[in-house]
Parts: C-alpha cells; structure tokens; sequence
C-alpha cells in the first residue's frame, strides 16, 4: 500500500450512498504533512510536463493544489468558483457541474484574466467518482484554449465511471489511490493494483 492508501485505511470511514468520508485529513481538518506528501508525488508523476499554472475547484481541491504547487517552481493555482462572486471583474469562463455530494447544478466560473492560450495546466481534485467536476474544468480550460498537460486526483472511485470517461480524452490521469471496492458494512477498501 501507499501513503495514501495506508491513511485512508487508517483514518477514513465508509458512508451510505458509496462515500468515502475523509474530514480528519482532507476535507474538514487538513493533515498538512499528508498533503505535502501528496504535492510532492504529483511532482514526481507530472516533472517532465511544462506546468506553469495548477487549476483546481473550490472547495475541497484548493489544499491538495496549494500543496502541489508548493513543489513546481512559481506555479499560481487558479480554483474554480460555484457562484458568480461580486468580486469578479469581468468576463468569466463557465460549465455546469453536478455536484456529487450535494445532487444539485452548480454554474463554476473562472475570471479570463487567469487562464489564457500560454497556460500548461496540471488540473488537481480530491475526489474523482462520476467525472461531472473534471469534465466541468476541462471545459473551462478548452474554452481558455490553454493545454491540459496533466490531470491529478488523490482519490479515485474505480467503480464509478468517472477514471473511464476521463481518460478517454487522451490526458495522463494519475490517480494517487483507486478505490475497486467499497464495503459499507464492514468498513473495509479494496484498492486497485497501480504500477
Ligand atoms: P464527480 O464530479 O467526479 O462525480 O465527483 C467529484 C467531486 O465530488 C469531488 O470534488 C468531491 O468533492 C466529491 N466526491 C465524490 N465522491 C466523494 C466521496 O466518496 N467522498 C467525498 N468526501 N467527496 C466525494
């Protein structure tokens, strides 16, 4: 098992409706040595691409790309906002994403001043289960015209489709723990083999 397997072994909990509850060290109470390990891997998994710009949604995907970028040198990381903030000057890209925990549509949105044609994105979530949030900022990047150069997520659900459909696009997907199997009523894991 890897460091990220070991704690989710360790530390998370198996919901009803096949979640995976993991608020003591990422999505509630953050483990900042744990995501330090998890920057530094994807580090390791994406040195030879040319990032120049992590792009993530709120707002659980902002501590994994603060701590990834943290490990490429003088890379911004751009999140994905859920509603129009008063704060945005201007004009915005957007997609629909359906949210996975909540059932319901959001419109994400990201100010054009901080994606353009140049950029070599690396795009970073917590979760991939069903895809709606990656499809939803692929989207966002194409419509900025700027390169996906990679795509890496700390969790995914092997048994939800959405690793499949992601890696139909041709993109290096790395995904730092997959989940095969979820066993509700005796909380155990089953974990998909990764080179
Ligand atoms: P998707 O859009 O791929 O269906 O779901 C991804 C988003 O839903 C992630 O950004 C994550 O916040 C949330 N999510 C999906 N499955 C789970 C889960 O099992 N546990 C938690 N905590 N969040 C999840």
């Amino acid at each position: 098992m890897n460091f990220l397997e070991e704690k989710i072994v360790r530390d998370a909990t198996i919901k009803e409706g096949n979640i995976l509850k993991v608020d003591n060290f990422l999505n509630h109470q953050i483990d900042m040595n744990f995501l330090d390990e998890i920057g530094k891997e994807f580090k390791r998994r994406f040195a030879n691409k040319p990032i120049n710009k992590i792009v993530t949604i709120e707002s659980s995907g902002i501590a994994i790309a603060v701590a990834t970028a943290k490990y490429f040198s003088n890379v911004p990381v751009v999140f994905a906002k859920k509603q129009k903030s008063v704060n945005i000057n201007g004009e915005v890209y957007k997609a629909e994403v359906e949210s996975f925990t909540h059932k319901t549509i959001n419109t994400v949105i990201v100010s054009k001043q901080f994606i353009n044609e140049q950029d070599n994105v690396l795009i970073i979530d917590d979760f991939l289960a069903n895809g709606y949030a990656m499809k939803g900022l692929i989207e966002i990047i194409q419509q900025a015209n700027a390169t996906i150069s990679g795509i890496g997520i700390a969790i995914e659900k092997g048994f939800q489709p959405g690793g499949k459909l992601i890696r139909k696009y041709g993109y290096q997907v790395e995904s730092l723990a997959i989940l095969e199997e979820m066993d509700c009523e005796n909380n155990q894991i089953l974990f998909a083999k990764q080179s």
